[in-house]
C-alpha cells in the first residue's frame, strides 16, 4: 500500500529528539514499519506540540497518498426518516413518530433528490435515518430497488450499524445468532441495491460513555459485529468517532484501537476471499446546539482537577462524570485527527471534517493527516439540527484543496480517482467571479417554509447561518 518512503532532511528530525522520541523509531513509524502502541499514542497526544504532531501526521499521509492529490466526493446526504426509537443525548434530529415535524420521505421524494444529485455530477448517496419501527424490510427493499432502477450509476452508501441492529429487532430475521440474522438482512438489502455501509453511530465505543450518551443505541460490540458481517460479505465501510463531550482522551485512543483491531481481523479473515474492510476513518467534535448533552455545563477545571472523563477512562471514579462536557475546538480536533492518522495504520483514508469544523479548518486538516475532504454538501440534516450549517460547492471544495497546496481530484466511494483537476477546465479554475460563488441554503428536511438565510462569504468558502 505504501506509495513513498519518507526520510528526514539532514538537519531535521521533525522534532523527534526535542520531544523525547527516538528519531529512528519515528522514521519507522512514518514509513509504516512499526505500529503505534496505545501508551505511546497517549504520550504523543499529551506532550507533542500541535504543529510538530501535524508534521508527523502529514509525513505519514504523504507516504500513503503522495504529495500531489487530495480528494473529494460528490454525494448527497439523504435522511429518509427522523423517527427514531433511540434517544441519544447528543442528537437534535430525532423525533417520536407522533410529533408534528416527524417525517418519512416517500420513494418519489428520494428519487427526485437523486436526480438533482446526478445533475451536478454526483456519484453516490449517503442515506441514513432514525430507527423507525414502522418501516418493514420490504419498504427498504423497494426503495433500494427503485433507486437502482432509475439511477443504476449511483452508488448507494446507506444505513449504519445501529440501524442494522434495529433491523434485526424489527424484522426478526431467521438465524441462530446475531451474525446470521445480520447476514440475512444484509443479503436482502444488497440484492435490492445496497452497495456499502457508512460508519454512523460509532460515537465513542467505551461503555461508560456510551451508556450516558447513546440511550437505546447498540453497544460497541454490536456496532463492530455489523461491520464484520459487512466485510465478510465483501462490503467496504467506514468508521467514525464523535468526540469532545464527556469522554476522556484515552477513550478516543481506545476507540481507534478497536477499529484497528477489528480491521486486522477483517483483513486476516476475509481479504483473500474478496472481503471488505474499513476504507476510511472520520472523526468530528460534538455539536451541542439543541441537544440535551449540549445543555451540560462546560468543564472549568479547579486547581489540580482532572477532567471526569479522563478519571473514568483511567479506571477511577468521579461523581462528576457525565455532568460536564469538555468541548473540542480546532486544536483538539486537529490533534485528534493527527493521532488517528498515526495510530490507524491499517485504514487507508482519513477524512477532514469541514462540515462541523468549517471549510478553513477542513483545509488545514489536509496538513494534519487527512487525505480527503469528504463530500460536497448538497443536503445535511442531522448535524445541522445541532447547529452546524456549512455548505460547499464543487468549485469551492476544489478551490480549498488547491489553495492548501494540492491538486483536487474527484473520487468515488472506494477512493478511485474519477477526475484529477490539473488543467484549465478544472471547476475552480473556470470561476471568474468568486463573489458569485455564494453558499446555497442547505436543504433541511421538516422545514415547512423557506426560512431566510444569512450568508457570509469569506475568502472563497461560505458559512450559512440558518435563522
Ligand atoms: S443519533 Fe441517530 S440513533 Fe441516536 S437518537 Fe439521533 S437519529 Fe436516533
Amino acid at each position: 500500500m505504501t506509495s513513498f518512503t519518507f526520510d528526514f532532511d539532514s538537519c531535521d528530525d521533525l522534532g523527534a529528539a526535542a520531544c523525547g522520541f527516538d528519531a529512528g523509531w519515528l522514521l519507522a513509524l512514518l514509513n509504516g514499519q512499526v505500529r503505534l502502541d496505545t501508551e505511546t499514542a497517549m504520550r504523543i497526544y499529551r506532550t507533542v506540540p500541535l504543529f510538530t504532531l501535524g508534521r508527523w501526521a502529514d509525513a505519514r499521509c504523504r507516504v500513503l497518498h503522495g504529495n500531489a492529490i487530495r480528494t473529494y466526493v460528490i454525494d448527497r446526504n439523504i435522511n429518509y426518516t427522523n423517527v427514531c426509537t433511540a434517544r441519544c443525548t447528543f442528537c437534535a434530529f430525532r423525533r417520536d413518530g407522533d410529533e408534528d415535524d416527524a417525517y418519512t420521505l416517500s420513494a418519489k421524494q428520494i428519487t427526485t433528490k437523486i436526480s438533482e444529485l446526478s445533475a451536478i455530477g454526483g456519484t453516490q448517496i449517503l442515506m441514513q435515518g432514525g430507527m423507525n419501527p414502522e418501516l418493514p424490510l420490504s419498504w427498504y427493499e423497494e426503495l433500494l430497488a427503485g433507486i437502482k432502477a432509475e439511477n443504476p450509476h449511483i452508488h448507494i452508501h446507506a444505513f449504519s450499524p445501529p440501524e442494522f441492529i434495529e433491523f434485526v429487532r424489527f424484522f426478526d430475521p431467521p438465524g441462530t445468532d446475531l451474525e446470521a440474522k445480520l447476514s440475512y438482512v444484509f443479503k436482502r438489502l444488497m440484492k435490492a441495491g445496497l452497495d456499502s455501509l457508512p460508519g454512523g453511530g460509532g460515537e465513542i465505543f467505551a461503555l461508560p460513555v456510551r451508556r450516558k450518551i447513546g440511550l437505546g443505541k447498540c453497544t460497541a460490540e454490536q456496532w463492530l459485529t455489523v461491520m464484520r458481517v459487512a466485510h465478510r460479505l465483501g462490503m467496504y465501510t467506514s468508521a467514525t468517532m464523535m468526540f469532545g463531550h464527556i469522554e476522556g482522551i484515552a477513550d478516543r485512543i481506545h476507540h481507534m484501537g478497536l477499529v484497528r483491531q477489528w480491521q486486522d481481523r477483517s483483513i486476516n479473515d476475509f481479504a483473500r476471499y474478496g472481503g471488505g474492510r474499513y476504507k476510511a476513518f472520520i472523526s468530528w467534535p460534538f455539536q451541542r446546539e439543541n441537544t440535551p448533552l449540549g445543555r451540560l455545563p462546560e468543564w472549568e477545571p479547579q486547581a489540580g482537577e482532572e477532567f471526569p472523563g479522563d478519571v473514568i477512562a483511567a479506571g477511577g471514579h468521579s461523581d462528576r462524570f457525565g455532568k460536564v462536557v469538555r468541548m473540542a475546538g480546532a486544536t483538539e480536533y486537529l490533534r485528534t485527527q493527527a493521532i488517528s492518522r498515526l495510530y490507524l495504520d491499517n485504514v487507508h483514508s482519513i477524512g477532514a471534517s469541514w462540515v462541523t469544523m468549517g471549510p478553513h479548518i477542513g483545509q488545514v486538516a489536509l496538513s494534519f493527516g487527512a487525505n480527503d475532504m469528504g463530500s460536497v454538501m448538497m443536503e445535511e440534516n442531522v448535524v445541522s439540527a445541532a447547529g452546524t450549517t456549512y455548505c460547499l460547492t464543487e468549485q469551492l471544495i476544489c478551490h480549498l484543496i488547491r489553495n492548501a497546496g494540492f491538486l483536487p481530484a474527484q473520487r468515488n466511494n472506494v477512493y478511485n480517482l474519477l477526475r484529477v483537476h490539473d488543467g484549465p477546465e478544472s471547476p475552480d479554475l473556470l470561476v471568474t467571479d468568486w463573489s458569485q460563488q455564494r453558499a446555497r441554503e442547505l436543504a433541511i428536511e421538516g422545514r415547512t417554509e423557506t426560512t431566510p438565510v444569512e450568508v457570509t462569504v469569506s475568502a472563497g468558502a461560505d458559512r450559512v447561518a440558518i435563522q
